[in-house]
């Protein structure tokens, strides 16, 4: 199937919103931006057997793709309202170009996002996404903004991803709890926009729990002191492995899309009541101190020292 093809079969499915002036199909899209809001930004590119298992079902993939830049706004406390889309495939084939839409465009719709352009090539898998969502001026989660005497928070639960990551790469098939939790992360969008005035930083949880949390404590100018025995862990966590590989995934694992961030001390009230009206649970995890990275100490008050902090490209050990 020629490119055009391609093209004129996603322009067909991709929904539209009134702030669209104009969508795919010229060289580029025309977009109404309110002018009390700030125009908020991110990409995030999914490579075959990198960022997804490969073989993984199209719609997981589509899913996926947008749920990371979707996660991106939500650690902003922004708003979503379009994105483009970079397509990069080894070959025209329309099935799994049908299957990427079907979990793309689910999402999409859900959050409201208009699929407003893109580009399509041949090469070796590769998505790529550009996300535009608005922000009230003043009220974005900074990265730079975790103040010693902050409280530190995480939603949802912790190290899903990675246990199910882990599971493929011995050979295993992980419990489908935990592999939905690695195919079909879910965006933190509404709890993001609820943090709005409420958190100070707030990061999304990418690349592991204490990889992230570092780069809080880098921006600010900041260290912290997490408690293991508080990280929140799923009962398929619980039930799929031990108390160490369990730590192990909730501080390193990637994938997990939680939202970690800080609040001033007294604003205890203000996020639980954030939380219900997101409809996502929330853990305070710990504290931000003086210092310059995160700490790691149990109940008995005992430093843990993690043998990974996290996921990273190019590291020496890949
Ligand atoms: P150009 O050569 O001007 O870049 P293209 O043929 O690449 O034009 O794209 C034609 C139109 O289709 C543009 O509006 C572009 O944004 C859109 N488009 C191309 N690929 C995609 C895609 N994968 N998803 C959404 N829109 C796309
Ligand atoms: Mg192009």
């Amino acid at each position: 199937m020629p490119e055009f093809e391609l093209i004129e079969r996603i322009r067909a499915r991709a929904g539209g919103r009134d702030d669209v002036v104009l969508g795919i199909g010229d060289d580029a899209a025309l977009l109404r931006v309110p002018p009390d809001r700030q125009l908020v930004v991110a990409m995030d590119t999914l490579n075959d057997g990198v960022h997804f298992p490969r073989g993984t079902a199209a719609a997981d993939v589509g899913w996926k793709a947008l749920a990371v830049n979707l996660s991106d706004l939500a650690a902003m406390g922004a708003e979503p309202a379009w994105c483009t889309l970079s397509l990069s495939l080894p070959a025209s084939d329309d099935g799994w170009v049908d299957g990427f839409l079907d979990g793309f465009l689910k999402l999409a719709t859900a959050h409201r996002v208009a699929l407003v352009g893109g580009d399509t090539t041949r090469g070796p898998l590769s998505i790529c996404v550009t996300m535009h969502g608005l922000v009230e001026p003043g009220r974005a989660l900074r990265r730079d903004a975790a103040r010693a005497g902050d409280a530190v928070w995480a939603s949802g639960s912790l190290g899903d991803a990675g246990a199910a990551l882990a599971l493929l790469d011995a050979g295993a098939t992980p419990p489908a709890a935990l592999r939905e939790r690695l195919d079909r992360p879910t965006p933190r969008i509404a709890l993001g926009r609820a943090l709005g005035g409420v958190a100070a930083a707030a990061i999304d949880v990418s690349d592991g729990l204490l990889a992230d949390l570092d780069h809080v404590c880098a921006a600010s100018g900041v260290g912290m002191r997490i408690a293991l025995d508080a990280l929140p862990a799923s009962d398929a966590l619980l039930a799929a492995c031990d108390a160490a590989a369990r730590t192990g995934f909730q501080t390193g694992g990637g994938d997990d899309y939680e939202l970690a961030f800080t609040t001033p001390p007294d604003a205890d009230a203000a996020v639980r009541a954030a939380a219900l009206g997101a409809g996502v649970a929330v853990t305070r995890i710990g504290e931000v101190v003086t210092g310059e990275r995160v700490r790691l100490f149990d109940d008995s008050g005992r430093e843990w020292m993690p043998t990974a902090r996290g996921y990273a490209h190019f590291a020496a050990n890949d």
